[in-house]
This record gives C-alpha cells, structure tokens and sequence, in this order.
C-alpha cells in the first residue's frame, strides 16, 4: 500500500519514502508551556498523533521528538516582546521554572487522556543548552552570525534560499520593517540565536553566553560580570531535532503559523550548519477556529479541555471531533459540532458492543467469504487503512466507518461476523485512537439474566412484566432494540 502526505516542501502530494527502510524519525513541535492549551492546540497534537499511528499501522518504528518550548519563545513569535514564560510567571506570582513544571504535566496528563501515544523523547528545551549553544557556535565558524547589542543573530542572507520554504517575499518584509523591527539588525527577516538578558533586568531563566561565541568583549558595567543570555525558540528545536534524530529528519510537523518563521528560521539555522537537507517531508496543520473566530483568549473562545469536561464531553469527544475535518482544512469549533461528535462515538460504541452479543460460528477463511458476502467489515478495515494512507484522510475514514455500521443495523445478528468486527475495531483504534474497545463492556450476567426474562415475557405476550424488566434495565443503563433477529442491548446515551 502506498502512504501519501502532503509536503510543504514541494507544495506537493508525495508517496512517503523514508531514510531507512521501515523506520521513521519525526519531529513534532511540541507547546510553549505558559498556560493551558487550548482547543486549537490540542488538534494539532491529535492530528499529529493520527500521523504517529498511521505510521505504525503501516509497519513503520516510529522514533519521534517532542520538545517543550519552557523558555525563549517570545510573544511576538520573532525576536521582539517578553518571554511567554517570564510572561507567565509574572501573571502566576511564581517563577518561570515552576510555571513551566507545571504547565509541563498538565500537558502530559491530558495527553495521557486524550490518549495520544508518547513520544520517544519529550525534550525540554532547557535540558538541550549546550546543545544549543554549539549550534551556534557552528554557526559561527561557519560565518554565518553576527552580533549586536542585545544578542546573537544568524544574517540571513548569508543562506541564499531563505524565502524558499514560506514563499516568502524579502522586498517586502524589508519595505513593511523599517518602524518595527530592531535597527541593529541587518536584515529584517534575521532572527535571534541567542539573546542577552537585558542589563538590569532579571530572568528566572538564563545562562553564562560562553566567551567564543563572543565577537567582541562585552563587559557589563561593573566590569566582571558575565554576560547571561537565553536561545531562541529556533534554535531549540533544531538542536534538539539534530541532537537526538540526526542531521536529516524524515518528518517534521508543526501549525500553519510556523512555516513564515519558526519552520523557516530551523531550516536555515540547520542547513546552515550541516549542509544537509534538515528534513525530507514537512506537514502543517491548519488552524481551528472556535465559535467562527480565530481562537485568542481576550476572545473567552480558547476553551481548555477541562471547560469541556465541565459541560460533559470526554477527551474522546472531542477528538473525534478533531478528526472529523481533515488536518489541511480549516476547522471550526462549536459546542453544537462538538455534541454531533459525542453522539456519533456513542453510537459507534454501540456498534463496538454488538461484538458481545454475536457468536464465532465460523472458521476463519469461512468467515472471510461470509463477512465479505453480507456486510464487508474486512474489506472497510482495509479501506479505512487506504483513506488514512492518503495525507491522512480522517473525514473519508470516518465515513468508511460510518457506511459500515449503518450496514450492521440492517444486518441479521447471524449475518455479522465477530472476527471480521473486531478486527475493524482494532483498526480504528490502532489508527484514530478512540477506544471503542475499551470503552464497551460486555454488560453483566445479571442484566443478561433480565434481558431474557424480558424476551420470555414478550414471547408470553406479559406486556406489564416485560416493560418493567425494560425500565430496570434502563436503570442499569442499558436499553434494548427490538430486532428483526431478536432483542440487541445499547448503552443508555
Ligand atoms: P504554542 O504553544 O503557541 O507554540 O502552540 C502549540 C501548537 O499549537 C503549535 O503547533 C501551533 O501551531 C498550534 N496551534 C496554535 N493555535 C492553533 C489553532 N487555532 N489551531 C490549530 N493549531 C494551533
Ligand atoms: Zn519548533
């Protein structure tokens, strides 16, 4: 089977060919962690996610990075503004190492429970300064940076295909600049490798600048005192893609957002350094609105998934819901499209559920023609499999689903073939990650015991005792359908 994905690189859809045989190295930029993520940002990791799984579904060993930006990512996004962690700290009344500890696991236990697989390496970037700092060191050599008053900075045109990768237009940039950008810089689009703490001010987080990466003695006014400095947001993630999956990245993912800057700003800084390509595909997600506008908190529409849970909706609704558009489209964001969601997994649950209530009467091979002659749930796993291996297609994927399962409703019982359904329920969990397994129970002996009491009352046409079996069942939540084939059990919504 084929596995296409869509790369920025070419603007193309290519077939996927990695470095080695059956391996992949993925680099995913993971979150600034300053504050909660929103909605927006939890569906570029459930999208990302979606990736990681498909991979393995197509016999790939994924080693993946995902770093935890915890300090030099600015509020602008470029080289200007405060620190979003010394942001954070100020706003929290603590200091930017216990803002980002804590931002840090909430972020790893709500991974936990959206179930999104955990990365090889979670790298914080405060862990990778050395790294860091040969980066630019290199860079250096190399003659690729310069430096002015508050730090060190890569010449941009020193790396002749810059505005490839974003299409970017320097003219421009540089007509658009001339107010806003720092007057020290050479070129508007250059970028910060490493910045100098400010004289008189104090950061929770910042290291002595090593004196070789220096161009000139900078003595601060007492004489002796070092001169302390933080990386760039850039820099971090390409010493750590680097430093942990080598010069050549198979996949790197981030947001639309990052591919004029961020994405631009790695690919220079690396390639500079290693003249090599620094990695092979380049996938981006599109951005989720909430409530038809772009998502910002001045807004009250950056809903966490704590302010779900607080309306009822499970981390499992909400990632169908995410994966109901497809990661290159924009998607938008309502409790009304959320609920749709919620009611879809439920019901795909109860299609999940129906594995209990169905008996292996046939062998295998049997069983395949069987299941292919009546209702195809073999045929729809490997379909399911196809969609996904096409840049990830979610939305046919779940249409597939869909199609199947409205297939098993107009089914006989003895139509469905375990094998075949457990098998499609293995494959939309391996690959979407939504637990339909797992989340349906076989019901008790005991709820079993009444259902086939209240069979025997309709077969002895005792109207009052079968409806009040129904209502205890409902209170067990449970409720029946009558079928062509006999009495099915559901969960209650
Ligand atoms: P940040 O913590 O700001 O670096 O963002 C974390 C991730 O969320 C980045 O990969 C962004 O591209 C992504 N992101 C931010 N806003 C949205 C949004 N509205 N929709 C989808 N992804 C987003
Ligand atoms: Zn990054």
């Amino acid at each position: 089977m084929t596995f296409k994905l869509h790369n920025t690189l070419t603007g193309k859809l290519e077939e996927f060919v990695s470095l080695e045989p059956n391996q992949v190295s993925l680099y995913t930029c993971g979150p600034t962690v300053y504050d909660y993520l929103h909605v927006g940002n939890w569906a570029a990791y459930i999208y990302w996610d979606t990736l990681v799984r498909v991979l393995m579904a197509n016999d790939y060993t994924v080693n993946r990075v995902m770093n935890i930006t915890d300090v030099g990512h600015l509020v602008s996004d470029a080289d200007e503004g405060e620190d979003k962690l010394e942001k954070g700290a100020k706003r929290e009344g603590k200091t930017a190492w216990e803002v980002a500890d804590f931002y840090t696991k909430d972020f790893l236990n709500n991974s936990d429970r959206l179930g999104l697989v955990t990365p090889q390496h979670i790298a914080k970037a405060t862990d990778f300064i050395s790294q860091q700092l040969d980066l630019v060191r290199t860079l250096k050599e190399k003659g690729y940076t310069y430096q002015i008053d508050d730090g060190v900075y890569f010449d941009t045109s020193k790396f002749p295909t810059y505005a490839d990768f974003a299409h970017l237009n320097l003219e421009s940039l540089q007509a658009g600049a001339r107010v806003k950008f720092n007057p020290q810089k050479r070129h508007p689009s250059d970028f910060a490798l490493w910045k100098f703490t400010p004289e008189g001010e104090e950061r929770d987080m910042e290291w002595q600048t090593p004196g070789d990466l220096l161009e000139e003695q900078r003595v601060a006014a007492s004489g002796a005192v070092p001169i302390m400095g933080f990386p760039g947001w850039h820099l971090e993630c390409s010493a750590m893609a680097m430093s942990l999956l080598g010069e050549t990245l198979d996949i790197h993912t981030g947001g639309i957002d990052h591919i004029p800057v961020h994405h631009t700003n790695e690919i220079a800084e690396s390639e500079a350094a290693t003249g090599k390509r620094f990695s092979n595909y380049w996938l981006h997600n599109n951005h989720l609105k909430a409530d038809g506008t772009k998502i910002s908190k001045s807004l009250g529409n950056g809903y966490t998934l704590d302010d779900l849970e607080k309306k009822g909706f499970t981390p499992h609704d909400y990632r169908l819901f995410v994966l109901q558009s497809h990661y290159r489209t924009e998607g938008n964001f309502t409790f009304d499209n959320l609920t749709a969601a919620k009611n879809r997994l439920h019901n795909w649950r109860n299609n999940a559920a129906l594995r209990h209530q169905i008996h292996d009467t046939l062998t295998d091979d049997r069983d395949r023609e069987a299941d292919n002659k009546a209702v195809s749930l073999y045929a729809t796993s490997q379909a399911l499999l196809e969609a996904l291996g096409n840049d990830l297609n979610t939305p046919e994927a779940l249409m597939l689903i869909d199609d199947a399962f409205s297939r098993l409703l107009g089914a006989k019982l003895e139509n469905i073939h375990r094998h075949a359904l457990v098998e499609l329920l293995e494959t939309i969990d391996n690959t979407l990650g939504l637990q339909l397994i797992d989340s349906s129970d076989d019901i008790s002996d005991d709820s079993k015991r009444l259902i086939v009491q209240r069979t025997n009352a309709r077969n002895n046409k005792d109207w009052s005792q079968s409806d009040a079996l129904r209502d205890e069942l409902l209170g067990q939540g449970i409720v029946i359908r009558d079928t062509l084939s006999g009495s099915v059990w559901e969960y209650v919504a």
